[in-house]
């Protein structure tokens, strides 16, 4: 299940074949779309960090996007478990799918992010808080974030909080006044524009 077309999130699918692979139809649609762009950013990013084994590893990954695609809910049974997957609206990027296992665990991918600032690069800032507060409503457990530990409910809504005031400070003008880092701040407020 791929939460999202992120190259850290996706990338490794061609390992797990021939198992299917979940994802939304954006996000297929986004793997295809920006899947080389990723890979030579982050090809580059490795090389300049020294890291020529990995860069080799990210350089031949297949770009094998999901096949089994879900538009706003599947319901899966995984050896007599069930799996819902659900598209609860755009946040972290436009086509984040959540995936809620049965005794109550959630798999938020980085519409949820621990130890760390979320990511905006390409996100829906102005949606992101509702959509998180129906991720909020689904919790009955522990939520497994995208990065980081694991959480649970409150820190979701901690986190919706968080994103209510950033975006109340840009769209005050004032990103200073944000819970987030400046250059998180900055990268929020150019994805208002
Ligand atoms: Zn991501």
């Amino acid at each position: 299940m791929n939460t999202h077309a992120h190259y850290d999130h996706c990338f490794g699918n061609a390992a797990f074949r021939p198992a299917t692979v979940w994802g939304t139809r954006g996000c297929a649609a986004a793997l295809r779309a920006t899947g080389e762009a990723q890979r030579a950013a982050r090809v580059a990013e490795l090389r300049a960090a020294g890291d020529d084994d990995a860069a080799e590893q990210v350089r031949r990954a297949p770009l094998d996007p999901p096949d089994a695609l879900v538009d706003d809910v599947a319901v899966l049974d995984v050896g007599g478990v069930e799996v819902v997957l659900r598209f609860l609206g755009r946040g972290h990027t436009g086509h984040d799918l959540v995936v809620e296992v049965e005794d109550g665990t959630v798999f938020a991918g980085d519409l949820v992010e621990e130890g760390a600032p979320p990511a905006f690069d390409d996100a829906f800032p102005t949606e992101w808080p509702a959509t998180l507060g129906r991720l909020h409503a689904l919790a009955r457990g522990a939520v497994v974030p995208g990065h980081g530990a694991v959480v649970d409910a409150d820190f979701v809504g901690a986190q919706r909080e968080e994103l209510l005031a950033a975006l109340a400070a840009v769209r005050a003008g004032d990103l200073h006044r944000g819970p987030y880092d400046a250059a998180t701040m900055r990268v929020a407020a150019a994805r208002l524009r």
